[in-house]
C-alpha cells in the first residue's frame, strides 16, 4: 500500500507556527518551535512561507485518535496535508479546479471548508445574471 506523508501547499501557508508549537508540544512536552519536526521558514524575497517536515510521520499519526498528525490537524487554512502522493495530487488538481470558480480557496482549502458549498454560477454570471 502507497506510504502516506505530510505534503505541503505552501500557497496557503499563513506562517502562524501553529504546526511547530503543536509539534513539539507533542514530541517534547514544551511549546518550543525550535524543538518541532517541522520548520516553517519565511522566505524574505518572495514574501512567503514554505513548511518543511523532518519525521516519518509514523509515530504521530498511530497516536491520534483519527490517525492525523497533529500538525495536519492544527492547520486551519489547510495548507498540510496527510496523504498518499497520488491523493494529493488529485487534491492539488481539485484546489485549482476549485479556486478557479470561488476565489474564498486561494487562502483557505475547500478540505477545510465547513458547509456545503456550490460552484460559483459562470453563465449566470457571464450573462449578467440572466
Ligand atoms: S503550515 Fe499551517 S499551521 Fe503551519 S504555519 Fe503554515 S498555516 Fe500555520
Ligand atoms: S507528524 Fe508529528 S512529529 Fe511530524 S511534524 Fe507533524 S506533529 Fe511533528
Amino acid at each position: 500500500m502507497e506510504k502516506k506523508r505530510i505534503h505541503a501547499i505552501e500557497d496557503l501557508c499563513t506562517g502562524c507556527r501553529l504546526c511547530q508549537l503543536v509539534c513539539s508540544l507533542e514530541n517534547t512536552n514544551e511549546f518550543n518551535p525550535k524543538k518541532a519536526n517541522i520548520n516553517v521558514a519565511h522566505i524574505d524575497e518572495q514574501g512567503i512561507y514554505i513548511p518543511v517536515v523532518d519525521c516519518d510521520n509514523d509515530d504521530c499519526s498511530s497516536k491520534s485518535d483519527n490517525k492525523i498528525p497533529k500538525c495536519v490537524q492544527v492547520c486551519a487554512p489547510g495548507a498540510l496535508i496527510y496523504s498518499t502522493i497520488n491523493e494529493a495530487a488529485e487534491m492539488k488538481k481539485d484546489l485549482v479546479r476549485k479556486r478557479a470558480v470561488q476565489p474564498l480557496f486561494k487562502v483557505f482549502a475547500p478540505w477545510k471548508w465547513p458547509f456545503p458549498w456550490k460552484e460559483w454560477p459562470f453563465e449566470k454570471v457571464e450573462n449578467n445574471g440572466k
